[in-house]
């Protein structure tokens, strides 16, 4: 625990004429106050003010600030009132603390209109002095590193109130040391599984990567030095929720996590920062796509930074911060730093405590939330506005009960299911957005109200799994879907079973193949019929085994393993250039003692085609089960599969699957404007000739004097086939415009 003493020499050390009689005060009033009360951990109460005035004393605030933080909790919970603190320490403290008493007893997790008011309640609180923010932050911080101590309902409640609106606020206010401490500690108990496999694998890659931060360092180092670049290089392994986010943004699994190393070079001058660039990038190669310049395009809270990623030695990715000393102190403690720089640059002696700056970016924006909710009379419509500003990079919906729910921007109604609950998900056939029946891909907006609407016998399409945006709903179809392979197997080979013993006349029994588990080298009855379903197993074998007198042959064997590709699919069928993946129940399955046994929900011989307008190698594509016709591949961009979002079920997944030896043609349509000049035409078909394009049928859509509009069906080999055609045409005087149709 921080002692007084310490406390008063720490804010002396960078604000020499801090009122240290103001601070011994405010230390043994509040110490007093709290007098005996206890905090969960059995530690006595005063500690947490302590540690909060110690928190802000590193971000050397002033001693105003520090006197409020050793106060913050002194009207709440002990016998003092705002009048005795406003005769003792003066009406400026007095209303700080007043500010963070209001904050306390807000439940900002709550209902959307109690929320709205409670978030309205806060900005309010906090933006008549930033330090109510400040205190209140640090407050928070103390809190979340001490969080084990408090009951598990309670803390998840806390956590997710941090993640939701602390960490945000402090990322707003440009303070990122903060905001990634608050996330990391709110990650841990809000997300406990995800969390505990992140730190596992980043152990591993720990110990596989030895040294690698110090050779890294090094190497840039020398590098800059040779090229007389003065920097300091500083790296870091990043923090789990760090990761955990990057790899829900990116949509990459755990397995594939390698970039978990950033560096930071600091410089003296702007210049500098540039000079640095160009040696990184002159010594490594860059990683495409990661370069941003936040030095000429400074963020909204004022960050300034360049951000690139190289492949550095050993080839491991490592991101890199290049920046100026003023631009990391601003990035580390955004509003708080603004001050104490401007200070420095007039040159006006030591450094003194902090007050904030009132016109930082920052501060701007949080004046003008509070402007526009002292015009407004909306708080709903106020919070969407707010939280739009806020949470730039979330969006925020609600169950019809009110539930908060935050995802990701750019979530559709299948994350929030998921978000909602697993089950919810897995049974998810559809969602009413504000009320109205829509697509479930449909991208979610702040504020909307989403329904989800569900089906017992339903289970998530494997396709869904490329249209969640959110890491929790894709690992839950995944693992959904392979159950339901499993369970499909199951099934299948049960029925297998039960014709194979009929028709030897034998009765099939659970208890039967419970005796014969071991000749067959399997655990369970389950296990059985799903190796026999999956065509592992003969069901013959089964019979033998169980009759083993009876029926003639050979000891049962394995037979030779249908290979899965690590998702967990079965690949099951070949046809024109597809290759379908389906969860079980599939297809006629043939047995060498039987004839092919008709089973329901039968896939596998079934006619294949293409939706209007084609989909050629290069689309993404899916399937749609159409009953008693086949299945009808679409490109999924085609506007046309939103008329199937209701009915998810008849949704498959299907790749392509080219032979290379016998490339095949595949349909495509375009549409061509062309000026109605004598040979137009002919020179249209030239050029979808000479570029080997087949021209199955050509219709005039729209004929107006000047110009042709026509619709081609043609037969190309692949995606770039069907661009090169495009481009060709387009290349052309008499073609006005060239494009797909779909
Ligand atoms: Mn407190």
């Amino acid at each position: 625990m921080t002692r007084q003493y310490e406390l008063v020499e720490r804010v002396k050390s960078y604000e020499p004429d801090a009122d240290e009689a103001l601070l011994n005060r405010a230390y043994v009033y509040a110490m007093k106050a709290h007098g005996n009360q206890k905090r969960a951990s059995g530690a006595p109460f005063f500690s947490h003010p302590l540690e909060v005035a110690a928190i802000l004393a590193e971000m050397r605030l002033d001693d105003a600030t520090i006197a409020t933080a050793l106060l913050h909790d002194t009207i709440e919970d002990t016998g003092a009132t705002r009048s005795e603190i406003d005769a003792l320490f003066g009406p400026e403290i007095g209303s700080l603390v007043e500010g963070l008493t209001k904050i306390k007893k807000l439940d900002l997790v709550t209902k959307k209109a109690e929320q709205a008011e409670n978030f309205r309640k806060l900005l309010l609180a906090i933006s008549s002095d930033i330090r109510v923010l400040l205190v209140k932050l640090a407050d928070r911080l103390h809190n979340m590193r001490t969080l084990e101590h408090v009951k598990p309902a309670k803390r998840k409640a806390i956590a997710e109130e941090t993640m939701d609106i602390y960490a945000p606020l402090a990322g707003r206010m440009g303070m990122q040391w903060l905001r990634e401490e608050l996330e990391e500690h709110a990650f841990r108990w809000l997300n406990p599984e995800a969390y505990a496999a992140v730190v596992d694998r980043l152990k591993m890659l720990r110990e596989r990567n030895q040294g690698l931060i110090d050779e890294i360092e090094t190497a840039l180092t020398t590098k800059l030095e040779e090229a007389k670049v003065t920097a300091i290089v500083a790296g870091r392994e990043k923090k789990p929720y760090a990761i955990w986010s990057k790899m829900e943004r990116k949509q990459i699994s755990l397995e594939q996590l390698s970039d978990i190393y950033a560096f930071r070079i600091v410089v003296a001058e702007v210049a500098d920062c540039y000079r640095a660039v160009a040696v990184v990038h002159t010594t490594w190669h860059a990683v495409p796509g990661r370069f941003k310049d936040y030095i000429s395009n400074p963020k909204q809270n004022d960050y300034q930074s360049i951000h690139t990623t190289i492949v550095g030695p050993r080839h491991q990715r490592a991101e890199l911060q290049i920046r100026t000393e003023t631009m990391h102190s601003v990035a580390e403690y955004g509003v708080a730093a603004h001050a104490l720089y401007k200070d420095a640059a007039n040159g006006s002696g030591p450094p003194k405590g902090v007050v904030p700056s009132q016109d930082s970016n920052a501060y701007r924006w949080l004046r003008h939330l509070v402007g526009m909710l002292l015009d407004g009379d909306n708080p709903e419509e106020f919070l969407e506005h707010t939280k739009l500003e806020l949470f730039q990079d979330q969006v925020f919906c609600f169950t019809p009960k009110g539930r908060l729910i935050a995802l990701p921007r750019g979530a559709n109604p299948i994350d929030f299911a998921y978000a909602v609950h697993t089950d919810i998900g897995n049974t998810c056939v559809g969602a009413k957005i504000n009320g109205r029946p829509m697509p479930l891909v449909t991208e979610l907006r702040n504020g909307d109200e989403v329904e989800i609407v569900c089906s017992d016998a339903q289970l998530p399409p494997s396709a869904w799994q490329s249209l969640a945006v959110t890491g929790k709903a894709r690992s839950a179809i995944r693992r959904a879907t392979r159950d339901a392979v499993r369970a499909q197997y199951g099934k299948l080979g049960r029925e297998i079973l039960k014709r194979a013993f009929a028709r030897r006349g034998k009765a099939f029994s659970e208890e039967g193949i419970v005796q014969s588990l071991g000749r067959l080298s399997q655990k369970t009855t389950e296990d059985v019929a799903a190796a026999v379903g999956r065509g592992e197993l003969a069901s013959v074998d089964v019979v033998r085994a169980v009759f083993p007198d009876e029926v003639p042959g050979e000891t049962p064997k394995l037979r030779r393993k249908v290979k899965r590709n690590d998702e967990g699919w079965f690949g099951l069928g070949k046809v024109m250039g597809l290759k379908f993946r389906w969860p079980g129940s599939s297809g006629r399955v043939r047995q060498e003692d039987q004839s092919s046994i008709p089973i329901r929900g039968l896939r596998g011989d079934l006619p294949v085609s293409f939706a209007e307008g084609g989909a050629v190698p290069g689309d993404r594509i899916v399937g749609i089960l159409s009953p008693g016709q086949g299945i009808t591949i679409y490109p999924i961009h085609a506007e046309a599969l939103k008329d199937f979002d209701e009915e998810p079920e008849r949704w498959i997944d299907v790749t392509w699957d080219i032979d290379e030896d016998n490339p095949q043609r595949f349909p495509a349509a375009i549409a061509v404007t062309a000026l109605n000049e004598p040979g137009s035409l002919a020179q249209v078909a030239t050029v979808i000739g000479e570029a080997d394009g087949n021209i199955d049928n050509i219709k005039m859509t729209n004929r107006v004097p000047d110009y042709t509009e026509m619709r081609i069906d043609l037969e190309v080999w692949d995606l770039k086939h069907l661009n090169d055609i495009l481009a060709g045409l387009k290349a052309k005087e008499v073609v006005s415009s060239a494009s797909r149709v779909i």
